[in-house]
């Protein structure tokens, strides 16, 4: 028999009614305290404090990487049952509201697309979306990142080749009363460098924007060690591909990054990823997709878009991943 499996049931009946409204209502808890029971233990500590802001110490997360699994089981994605927890937080409409004040992703450009990429994103999908400029793609990856960062304390990565539009994304979220995002770039000076360094590692951001060389860096390397990651977002994906014509030679980079982190994580699936990219071209989207293939096993071509105009004669949002991360 299995340690402890014997009076499993009834102390997962304890821990749920502790922790009743603050863990998904169908999450393993018996098979969590059987298989991983000291990773239980501080996710549930961690929950316990009620504090989106606290995160796991680096030991911790170096000593136990099961630990973002188990948080993640226990409040990272929705369970097909349907609970209050589920409903109240992990829900993309409530969190559209209770974050940007928008009651319909209708009220956003593009929200029939805005919204299959949130709801897919906070599922844990890996996305590969051709998205059009202006058309409110930023809220699509900063939603699901804002609640990864309230429910787990979780860090979205998003990487752009674009620095000078970094600070104008932070900025933006500031302006709306939401002050999880940070920059570090070479644009910043030692001090501000420092303060966003700073933001990253003590939990306060939920948001960190990135140029693709910062992957190369030690900082940054070692930040994204001692933060649980919750989704790579990577901008202007077509500059991975050698026939756009904003090729970037470090693009190539960032699929190597992604599966040597998420193996020292311990992750049984890779680091979810969304790719954006205006550019629907063909041959673009095939490099994107058998770039990640190769990089990132498990993933396959699964369309499931829809059109969603004639002005794009062509499926807009794809699966990546066959799998849930
Ligand atoms: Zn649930």
């Amino acid at each position: 028999m299995a340690r402890g499996s014997g009076f499993a049931p009834v102390q997962a009946q304890q821990i749920v009614r502790v922790f009743e409204k603050k863990i998904c209502l169908h999450a393993p808890i018996g098979a969590l305290m059987t298989g991983q029971p000291i990773e239980l233990a501080y996710a549930l500590a961690l929950i316990s404090t009620d504090d989106s802001l606290s995160v796991f110490p680096r030991w911790v997360n170096y000593a136990f990487p099961g630990v973002e699994q188990v948080l993640r089981q226990l409040r990272g994605v929705a369970c097909s049952e349907g609970c209050d927890f589920c409903r109240a937080h992990l829900d993309a409409k409530q969190a559209l509201k209770r974050w940007f004040g928008f009651d319909s992703f209708l009220n956003v450009c593009w929200g029939v697309v805005a919204g299959g990429c949130c709801s897919a994103a906070i599922g844990g999908r890996s996305l590969l979306v051709v998205f059009p400029t202006g058309g409110g793609k930023s809220l699509t990856f900063q939603l699901p990142a804002l609640i990864a960062g309230e429910l787990q304390s979780a860090l979205t990565v998003v990487i752009s080749p674009l620095q000078s539009l970094m600070k104008d994304q932070v900025d933006n979220l500031l302006a709306a009363g939401i002050a999880r995002a940070v920059t570090i770039n070479g644009l910043l000076d030692p001090i501000e460098r420092a303060k966003a360094i700073a933001q990253v590692a003590n939990g306060s951001a939920s948001i960190l924007y990135i140029s693709p060389e910062s992957l190369r860096s030690r900082t940054i390397e070692r930040l994204l060690q001692g933060r649980m990651i919750s989704r790579f977002v990577i901008d202007e994906a077509h500059c991975f591909s050698a026939w756009g014509h904003d090729f970037r030679p470090d693009y190539l980079y960032i699929g190597r990054f992604i599966r040597e982190l998420s193996r020292s994580k311990l992750r049984a699936e890779p680091i979810p990823i969304s790719c954006f990219t205006a550019t629907a071209k063909y041959q673009v989207v095939e490099d994107i997709r058998e770039y990640f293939k190769r990089y990132l096993a498990r993933i396959i071509h699964e369309p499931r878009g829809t059109r969603i105009n004639s002005e794009i004669a062509r499926v807009n949002f794809v699966d990546l991943m066959s799998s849930r991360c």
